[in-house]
């Protein structure tokens, strides 16, 4: 059964990150400094090189796809939530290659940017933590109906 809450937007955050910065690293690092506990995530730009996880949902573990070449970043979109009461950003991304080629996964360390620019929509409402889902194997909301 899908469960939900109702959430707040607060405030909104548009910026750029670090050239040769780590992407994700990046964006968590946003969130910690201005305590976003529960948000959305929208960026665009280009990165260095890629690494993306692919949830394997047999063996239920990530596979990862690394792209060792320069790629624009066609759209990045995530979530963000808390873990062991930490910010936790939950992003997916979309890149392209030089022919117009998309790859996409998650968004996992070493993912270099070239240059990114994002919005950050912060939200004000419940807590939103992860945690171990047996289902899936995967970290997921643990949300009381
Ligand atoms: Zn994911």
């Amino acid at each position: 059964m899908a469960i939900w809450k109702s959430v707040e937007s607060t405030k909104l955050f548009m910026g750029k990150l670090t050239h040769s910065g780590d992407l994700i690293e990046e964006i968590t690092d946003v969130c910690r400094r201005e305590s976003i506990r529960i948000g959305w995530i929208e960026a665009l730009g280009a990165v260095q090189k890629a690494r993306l996880g692919y949830y394997n949902q047999e063996i239920r573990k990530y596979q990862f796809i690394d792209l060792d070449h320069p790629l624009e970043i066609t759209k990045l979109v995530g979530n963000i939530s808390l873990r062991d009461g930490e910010p936790i950003v939950h992003a997916h991304i979309t890149l392209a290659d030089q022919e117009g080629n998309a790859y996409g996964g998650h968004l996992v360390p070493g993912t270099i940017i070239f240059a990114c620019e994002f919005i950050i929509q912060a939200f004000e409402g419940p807590v939103f933590e992860r945690a171990f889902d047996e289902e899936t194997g995967l970290p997921l909301w643990a949300m009381e109906e």
